[in-house]
């Protein structure tokens, strides 16, 4: 891993084995120069060399990037604002009791996705389904309240978001555990690759390579590499300084529009709702989902959680803590009556107020597609928004793929310092 200090660079130095080792598989005649100092320098392009890459967070696009390109040859380093892996994909285990969570993020995996499906499978995680199969879900619809099978809240789904958020329930799958063993998986075989707590404040680049100031401590540090990956959301990314970027990049980066999405989660000291027959999903007329994540988590305690979309979403965020529980509590209540009695504790979370995130997802548009994943030069982007599968972990695993290729056949020219 490279780190260095400010006017410290010492960028791509080789011990003289690791040249010999990378010269071997490098493509024949790579023209090195030898250095009357006594180590060899040379600015050519070397084909198939390994390359040192510098990917900007440790999302599922950041993290898969780096978990290929390790396997590929490339030496990589992971800068990531937050002290965790996995970004959008978070479980929140606190303040639950009783070692409950339930899902601030990603949550659903559908049978088609199969990217999740395959590093799932890879990291050996346990898969159940995320539907329960017995008692009923409430759908408010034109003005009733109907008990249904839970057919009919996926059928809810996809009459208000369409196909790929409906269909049989059978079709969804959840992480048994939490969706950040995911992430954490990936993480663990990246070891000390992934160094966090390094927000990215800096992005630039000349013709021998690419350089990315971040802040350690508060203190700015500048990272060397041949190529960057940068996979920081579009509405976090607008805040970084991006002398390297053309203005049109600029430009789609600064206009990229992200929904709003807002969860409040609330604690209860038994599942009393499952004595009336009903299993803790709703849909209400509104188009929020309510999901009882524990349904497969031993019991008795349970948690109750909203799902609002943009619209409701904005004016939850809106609310101090106290109140979002409060309105949900009281909305929920008229919901699953007896609530207010065996509530214990509830929290919160709203996207756009996350600091590194700022909103849940972008589409950008069938016409600025193209201009924003476009790599410039050494600076390369992935992210689920740099996808058609955007607001998907299939959308940012496919991009963080799409960049891995894109890296490991550029060409561009490599500087090598050698000492012996
Ligand atoms: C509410 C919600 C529900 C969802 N539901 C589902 C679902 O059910 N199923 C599904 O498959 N997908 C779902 N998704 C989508 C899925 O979570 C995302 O598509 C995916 O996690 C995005 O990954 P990413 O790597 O593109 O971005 P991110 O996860 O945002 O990763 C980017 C990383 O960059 C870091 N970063 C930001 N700024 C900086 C900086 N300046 N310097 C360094 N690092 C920085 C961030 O901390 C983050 O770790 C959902 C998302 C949300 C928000």
């Amino acid at each position: 891993m490279l780190g260095v200090h400010d006017e410290e660079i010492s960028s791509l130095a080789l011990t003289r084995r690791q040249f010999l080792r990378r010269s071997a598989v490098a493509a024949a005649g790579a023209g090195l120069i030898r250095s009357p100092l006594g180590g060899t320098v040379t600015a050519e392009i070397i084909r198939g060399r390994a390359k040192k890459v510098l990917i900007l967070g440790a999302g599922m696009a950041g993290l898969v990037a780096a978990y290929e390109l390790t396997q590929l040859g490339h030496d990589v380093t992971v800068l990531e604002a937050r002290t965790r892996p996995g970004g959008r994909v978070h479980t929140l285990r606190e303040p639950f009791a009783d070692g409950l969570y339930a899902e601030a993020g990603a949550a659903r995996i559908p049978n088609n996705h199969e990217l999740p499906l395959k590093y799932v499978k890879t990291f050996d995680l346990p898969l159940e389904p995320f539907y329960p199969s017995g008692l009923n879900a409430i759908r408010f619809d034109r003005g009733t309240r109907q008990e249904v099978p839970i057919e009919g809240f996926t059928e809810a789904m996809n009459v208000n978001f369409g196909e790929d958020l409906g269909g049989k329930p059978e079709r969804w799958y959840k992480i048994k555990g939490g969706s950040d063993l995911l992430p954490k998986a990936f993480a663990r075989h990246l070891e000390s690759k992934i160094v966090y707590g390094t927000p990215v404040v800096r992005i630039e680049q000349n013709a021998n390579e690419a350089r990315v100031v971040c802040l350690k401590s508060g203190k700015p540090q500048t990272f060397v590499a041949d190529s960057v990956l940068v996979t920081i959301p579009f509405s976090v990314l607008r805040k970084i300084e991006l002398p390297a970027l053309s203005s049109g990049k600029r430009d789609v980066i600064k206009r990229t529009h992200y929904d709003a999405v807002s969860r409040v989660y609330l604690q209860t000291k038994n599942r009393f709702w499952e004595e009336r027959g009903l299993n803790g999903f709703a849909f209400t007329a509104g188009g929020i989902e309510i999901w009882q994540p524990t349904w497969s988590q031993p019991g008795p305690r349970g948690i109750l959680m909203t799902y609002a979309r943009p619209g409701e979403a904005e004016r939850i965020t809106s609310m101090k803590e106290n109140r979002r529980i409060e309105a949900t509590l009281k909305q929920l209540d008229e919901v699953f009556t007896g609530l207010r009695v065996n509530f214990e504790q509830g929290t919160s979370k709203c996207w756009t107020e996350d600091e590194w995130a700022r909103g849940a997802w972008a589409f950008i548009g069938f016409k600025d597609l193209a201009t924003a994943m476009m790599p410039e030069g050494r600076v390369h982007f992935a992210g689920e928004h740099l996808s058609l599968w955007f607001s998907w972990m299939q959308g940012a695993l496919e991009s963080g793929l799409r960049a891995v290729k894109e890296i490991d056949e550029a060409q561009y020219p490599v500087r090598i310092a050698v000492r012996f």
